[in-house]
């Protein structure tokens, strides 16, 4: 069973990604994950992406994709896996179908969690932290019982910078920007499966467990 999970921030990567590694023998691979790995391990590409990175430079493809056919290739991945961050890139997409033709497999599905943006926006947008204690609200989600004040201590609720309305729909472009070219790429390989990431989070990943399912 060899997946991609994909979506935009604020769909529930993280939450369907544990949910599907709960249910299914495969490990969770995301491409962060995997980089600190390496370093810590210091293999050779460990120690190679370490030095673009101490330098503040991006890591080169080729680098990055020999880290992540290592990982793939180790025995934990032998029956699969559920791959996060990766590609980003067509040039890597590519590089992944020749990963994946070497050791005799191939992809079976690209799981893209679709939420509109607009939904997408309510829920990166709508966090607050308390000045004073740091508690974390969310206006939706988990709001205080009196609006801009912590439940807890009286202090006063802010917005981080990264939260403000402006930020998250910059980053969210970025990422839509990024991801439709290897979405269509998946597409027309006949890979694809979107998913309603709008539903409930249970709705969701059962959507997640049947297109799964249905791989075996
Ligand atoms: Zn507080």
């Amino acid at each position: 069973m060899n997946i991609i999970l994909m979506g935009l921030p604020g769909a529930g990567k993280g939450t369907q990604a544990s949910e599907i590694v709960k249910k299914y023998p495969i490990p969770h691979i995301s491409t962060g994950d995997m980089f600190r790995k390496a370093i810590r391990e210091e293999t050779e590409l460990g120690k190679k992406a370490k030095s673009f990175m101490d330098r503040g430079e991006l890591v080169p493809d080729e680098v990055t994709v020999g880290i992540v056919k290592e990982r793939l290739s180790e025995d934990d991945a032998k029956k699969g896996f559920l791959l996060d961050g990766f590609p980003r890139t067509i040039d890597q997409a590519e590089a992944l179908n020749d990963i994946m033709s070497d050791l005799d497999r191939e992809i079976e599905a690209v799981i893209n969690i679709e939420v509109p943006e607009e939904e997408l926006m309510n829920r990166l947008t709508g966090r607050r932290i308390c000045e004073k204690c740091g508690t974390t609200y969310h206006l939706v989600f988990n709001p205080p019982k009196v609006e801009g004040v912590c439940d807890l201590d009286g202090g006063k609720l802010y917005q981080r910078e990264d939260d403000n309305p402006e930020t998250v729909s910059n980053r969210l472009k970025v990422n839509i920007k990024q991801s439709k070219p290897i979405l269509e790429y998946y597409d027309q390989k006949g890979v694809l499966k979107n998913i309603d990431g709008a539903k409930d989070i249970d709705d969701v990943t059962s959507d997640v467990i049947q297109i799964l399912d249905d791989l075996k």
